[in-house]
């Protein structure tokens, strides 16, 4: 029996591959007698889980090693919070660059921690279709030299919005000023140079796993600018000094997001998926590209590769659109609410064959509708 597509932005697809071997050690996991979720999180056998986890990430992303990983919780909501209570407490200076959905979002949050400068801004309020369709070019950006971080989000999941080049930032007149990445939505689906940020966060449920884990990268420098009242369970110094557990870590979802990572691996790594991500891209661009019907606002050089926002010319079809598409077994193709229109997530577990799918009925759709 073959799944249907399903384009859904988070909680999204998994590798089968994966799902499949999690059933098959559902209830004894190697010969342990227990699951994963029964284990404790100190005994050897989940032990071994995590570290193994830790260290083909770590192989994958080419994490340095003055870098750390951590396991948390919360997501990358959570994070918003959790960042600057650990990264603003010697200096509040918190600067932005507005994006999307995603770092506006952020920038509220942080404001309850921080001073925050919005240094550049994408937003364009009058549009009535796409608020942000582009990433403002660095010569727009307004930087503070001695802010505590400048943080952006490295694909706006909403927006569509995505960075393929990133700030220099001594060429910015900001070389002391560490980059923290929301990578949420775009973590692994391409090469991503670690050196260039102090922190990159995410919550798992795209490219990585079951919801309730966060992943966090933090550079070791920044481990000791916490303010006081940061709760300790989300102080980065201890958690790092505790191997992730300070706390009880979400158990099964890091032993999900070790599956996934070894199924990557065994898809060449991320420079293989990266190949495969720009060619499942370039085909549903350009297939929306080439009709009368959809339509996608974003600047062609910020496109996303992993989630692909696209509006009905004519909205009155949006719910025979999406109906057709259900029946045909292309799911979740709905986009987020406050933007409408659709969309249709593409993250490293979606085969080319289920873009070809949905580009098929892009194509029937508007020829029964011509
Ligand atoms: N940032 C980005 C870029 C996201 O895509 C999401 C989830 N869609 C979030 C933050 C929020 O994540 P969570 O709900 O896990 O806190």
């Amino acid at each position: 029996m073959t799944r249907p597509w399903n384009f859904g932005p988070g909680p999204a697809a998994l590798p089968e591959a994966v799902l499949r071997q999690a059933a098959e050690e559902m209830l004894d996991w190697h010969g342990s007698g227990m699951s994963v979720m029964e284990m404790s999180h100190r005994g050897k056998e989940f032990m071994s889980i995590i570290e193994q986890a830790e260290s083909d990430l770590r192989a994958l992303m080419s994490v340095p090693s003055n870098y750390k990983i951590l396991f948390m919780q919360g997501g990358a909501i959570a994070e918003n919070a959790i960042i600057p209570m650990n990264l603003a407490g010697k200096n509040p200076k918190i600067d932005f660059v507005e994006t999307g959905s995603w770092t506006t979002k952020s920038l509220k949050e942080a404001r309850r921690y921080g001073d925050v400068h919005i240094a550049a801004s994408s937003l364009d309020p009058d549009a009535a279709q796409g608020k942000y369709t582009r990433i403002p070019s660095f010569d727009e950006w307004r930087l503070r030299s001695d802010a505590a971080y400048l943080h952006l989000c490295s694909n706006e999941t909403i927006d569509g919005v995505e960075y393929f080049e990133w700030p220099d930032m001594a060429a910015l007149g900001a070389p002391d000023v560490p980059v923290v990445a929301d990578v949420s939505s775009d973590i692994l689906s391409r090469p991503m140079d670690i050196s260039k940020f102090g922190l990159l966060f995410g919550g798992a449920q795209k490219n990585i796993g079951p919801s309730g884990l966060t992943i966090v990268i933090v550079r070791d420098d920044l481990l000791d600018q916490a303010q006081a009242a940061c709760p300790s369970a989300f102080q980065y110094k201890t958690v790092a000094e505790n191997g992730s557990m300070f706390n009880t870590p979400p158990t099964y979802p890091i032993y999900i997001a070790g599956l996934v990572f070894q199924w990557l691996k065994q898809q060449g790594g991320v420079a293989a998926i990266e190949r495969q991500n720009i060619a499942k891209a370039k085909l549903l661009y350009d297939a929306l590209d080439a009709s009368e019907l959809y339509v996608c606002h974003v600047d062609p050089s910020v496109r996303s590769r992993m989630n692909v926002p696209f509006f009905l010319r004519d909205e009155s079809l949006n719910d025979a659109f999406l109906a057709g598409a259900k029946a045909r077994g292309l799911l979740q193709l709905k986009g987020h609410k406050s933007v409408g229109g659709m969309r249709a997530s593409i993250y490293n577990a979606m085969p080319i064959e289920g873009v070809q799918a949905l580009v098929e009925y892009l194509r029937e759709f508007e020829q029964t509708r011509a």
